[in-house]
């Protein structure tokens, strides 16, 4: 890689100031490492924000990409192509065969999807356009940066400076089965929640409320829509999360993990409720292009072959218990541990990003939370030995900070 580039200067001159100044400018990866362009090395637990699946660099999804460049990139949806068939079939699968599947390019478009799902549903239930548009998501909940996603994140950080917003959403407390029965009425269309919640800290559904979820949306016949986007795509030891608790959703939006580093969104659909979708209805233009498609295959494939649900299963298992005994070693530290598998936040006393910096200057990668939180987000090839390493630095970078605090 080109060694004399001012990034920071190119940043500052050229890109929006929507993310801020990025700190770092990263060159290369491999497995779990990442190095920047002074030649540092750093332990990647950030996975491109539960992205990069398979790690850096990963032979099975650079093989699938290079084939594919060679063989064919794009068509557009004006025809067919075969990877988005197979794709569609192993995803379909995965969420137990009796639905169908959407490709798009990202999380929030995977959520607008399902938001117009509910729209069209519905109209359907109410026989008129514009009635029982009501969805009823989650405090703390975090859906992307659409004007649905938007809308549908209770966020003033996220919402500020753009209302007015989609109307229709309303905002019950996650793990409260009355504030979700209160929250729906005759207008409800939907309840649209994350299984393990990602960007609000790290908070899972707990199984009694997921599955009283299920029941309640049953009885009041309204659409129970998970998104998958950041826990889904084997990252909690289970292809799909809710899958820990044993409900089956009616619809599941899914992204991140999904082609372990190149952009795709997807949702499945029941198909009690697919057929709404009907010619024209949806669409875009690189939804289910072969080229991404095929990377997806290969992270799929590879999971398979790996093992790799088993694996975090059983390290995700190591990794939570070292940080409850680090917790324990140091409580004026550390408030909680939350997660499952490789989806883990930790809730610190002191400041995160602090924390998150220090953690970067002694060569770990790991991404903040909202509610003072850093998450370990280990890429689902990672083993003891990363995990090990990762939580040695962790613990002295809170250490640090305990000493700073006096
Ligand atoms: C990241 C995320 C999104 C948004 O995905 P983008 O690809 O950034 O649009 C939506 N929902 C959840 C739960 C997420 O973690």
């Amino acid at each position: 890689m080109t060694t004399n580039i001012d990034t920071e200067k190119l940043y500052k001159d050229n890109l929006l100031g929507n993310y801020g100044l990025p700190p770092i400018t990263f060159v290369r990866g491999r497995g779990a490492y990442l190095w920047d362009d002074e030649g540092n090395r750093y332990l990647d637990f950030c996975s491109g924000l539960a992205v990069t699946t398979l790690g850096h660099s990963h032979p099975a999804i650079a093989k699938a990409i290079g084939e594919q460049a060679e063989t064919l990139l794009h068509v557009s949806n004006l025809y067919r192509n075969q990877p988005q068939a197979l794709l569609a079939q192993k995803l379909n699968e995965k969420a137990g065969g009796n639905g169908k599947v959407f490709f798009c390019n990202s999380g929030a478009e995977a959520n607008e999807a399902l938001i117009k799902l509910s729209r069209l549903f519905g109209q359907r239930k109410s026989g008129q356009e514009g009635k029982r548009i009501k969805v009823v998501c989650a405090e703390k909940a975090f859906h992307g940066r659409t004007f649905g996603g938007m809308s549908a994140t209770p966020k003033p950080k996220v919402q500020g400076g753009f209302h007015p917003l989609v109307p229709g959403f309303e905002f019950a407390e996650l793990n409260n089965l009355e504030s979700f029965a209160n929250a729906i009425d005759d207008d409800t269309s939907a309840v649209f929640v994350e299984t393990i919640q990602g960007e609000g800290g790290i908070h899972p559904c707990e199984a009694e409320f997921l599955n009283g979820l299920r029941s309640l949306c049953h009885d009041r016949g309204v659409l129970l829509m998970l998104d998958e986007v950041q826990c889904g795509i084997a990252r909690t030891g289970a292809f799909f999360a809710f899958e820990h608790y044993g409900v089956k959703p009616d619809a599941i939006g899914m992204a991140k993990g999904l082609g372990s580093g190149v952009p795709i969104g997807a949702v499945w659909i029941d198909d009690q409720y697919a057929d709404l979708f009907t010619p024209g209805t949806h669409a875009t233009t690189f939804g289910g292009t072969p080229l991404i498609c095929s990377a997806a295959i290969a992270t799929l494939d590879t999971i398979e072959q790996d093992n790799l649900i088993e694996s975090v299963k059983q390290n995700g298992a190591y990794m939570l218990n070292a940080l409850q005994d680090l917790r324990s070693e140091l409580p004026d530290g550390i408030i909680q541990v939350r997660g499952m598998g490789f989806l883990v936040g930790i809730q610190v006393a002191g400041d995160n990003m602090a924390i998150v910096n220090e953690c970067r200057s002694k060569g770990l990668i790991v991404p903040p939370a909202e509610g003072n939180v850093v998450r370990f987000l280990p890429p689902l090839i990672a083993g003891r030995e990363e995990i090990d390493e990762a939580i040695g630095i962790f613990k002295d970078c809170l250490q640090v900070s305990l000493a700073e605090a006096g």
